[in-house]
């Protein structure tokens, strides 16, 4: 079921009037705070992490902003009211994941009192990257096939990450000696402490590129846009992710690339309730049908089933159809599907079939109800009086 969906602001904690970077700065120490990595296991750290990356998504688009600010959730949700039934992935390249997280778990950690130096020309795994990705019920049960289009970080084909233009190479910075790192004296009157900053002369990479590879001006990657598919498994549920490896940004110096996580989301059918790998339908049946017994015609996802509905079934009974339910996402087996008998009682009675259910009370004894006031009339009597 959907939740109530938070205020953007109030889920970032901002004013209404926050600036860009006031954004962006609430955002990152959200984002750090709840990053699944830093809380494994904790579901709710995770739907924290994805309700503050969707404010983001939002409120740092200045038409998306507007239009929020405008309209609220309607305004920017496609899946929002009606009609929904594609899906929202979206640019979470736009947010630059590698550099908050980059900056993040590569420096913030072990470089401390320069005690430990990483070596900036070392193999580095490039960022993991999150998307979201919203599908049917009705996809969700079959497995389905998706693309998702985002901005990632990827290896330039042209040098080969190098960041050199054809034919050249990077020199090792002469003043570091390519570790990017200096030693500087700090202190004095006998107090005097050595500290490590970052090689001014290359900017901490350790070399120094004379001829940057024209396409990605020495960076060694460039930013594109991609068109990535994604193969949905049958079975999948709400809130699931689907990780692909290796589909995220691209890695340095030769490292592996970060893996792409997609969160899905299911939207709900009007019919079918899910709980894990069951299913739940509420089926109408006529009063003779219960009474008397029928053959019923139940929906399932693989189509209409028959089923021998006894005579004498009571509204709220609920009868099983065995490995009927949702597939399994391991593709293990079935869950069944439960259906609920809702008894309707009949309105709009002909004449004929009033008396025929007044014959019937008769011989049940119940005598002859009062005469039947339908409600609406009881209402428009009650209006026409004022
Ligand atoms: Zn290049
Ligand atoms: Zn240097």
């Amino acid at each position: 079921m959907p939740d109530q969906k938070r205020d953007y602001y109030e889920v970032l904690g901002v004013s209404r009037t926050a600036t860009d970077d006031e954004l962006k700065k609430a955002y990152r120490k959200l984002a750090k705070q709840y990053h699944p990595d830093m809380n494994p296991g904790n579901k709710e750290a995770e739907a924290k992490f994805k309700e503050i990356n969707e404010a983001y998504e939002v409120l740092s688009d200045k038409e998306k902003r507007a239009k929020y600010d405008q309209f609220g959730h309607a305004g920017v949700d496609p899946n929002f009211g009606a009609g929904g039934g594609g899906f929202g992935g979206f640019d979470m390249g736009d947010i630059d994941l590698g550099d908050i997280f980059g900056s993040f778990f590569g420096g913030g950690f072990g470089g401390f009192g320069g005690q430990r130096q990483a070596n900036p020309n070392a193999p580095k795994r490039g960022a993991s990257l999150r998307a979201n990705l919203t599908i049917t019920f009705r996809e969700a049960m079959t497995g389905v096939d998706k693309e998702i289009s985002l901005t990632r970080t990827e290896t330039c084909t042209t040098c080969h990450g190098t960041g050199c233009a054809a034919g050249t190479t990077a020199e090792i910075c002469p003043d570091c000696r390519g570790t990017g790192q200096v030693r500087i004296q700090r202190g004095g009157g006998g107090f005097a402490f050595t500290t490590t900053a970052p090689c001014s002369r290359c900017h901490g990479t350790g070399k120094i590129i004379h001829q940057p590879c024209p396409d990605c001006h020495g960076d060694g990657q460039v930013r594109r846009q991609q068109k990535i598919k994604v193969h949905i498994p049958a079975g999948i549920d709400e809130g699931q992710t689907i990780s692909m490896r290796g589909q995220g940004n691209s890695g340095l110096n030769g490292g592996p690339a970060g893996d792409l996580l997609i969160n899905i989301s299911v939207i709900p059918d009007p019919r079918f309730q899910r709980e894990g790998s069951d299913l739940y339908l509420e089926q109408p049946v006529s009063f003779t049908q219960a009474a008397l017994g029928a053959e019923l015609q139940i929906e399932t996802i693989d189509g209409k089933v028959k089923y021998n509905l006894p005579a004498g079934t009571q509204t709220g009974t609920t009868f099983r159809l065995r490995g009927k339910g949702a597939p399994s996402v391991n593709g293990r087996g079935r869950g069944d599907q439960y259906v609920t008998v809702r008894v309707q009682v009949p309105t709009n009675l002909t004449e004929q079939q009033r008396r025929a259910l007044l014959n019937y009370a008769e011989t049940m004894g119940e005598g002859s109800p009062a005469p039947a006031t339908p409600v609406r009339d009881f209402f428009e009597k009650k209006r026409k009086k004022k």
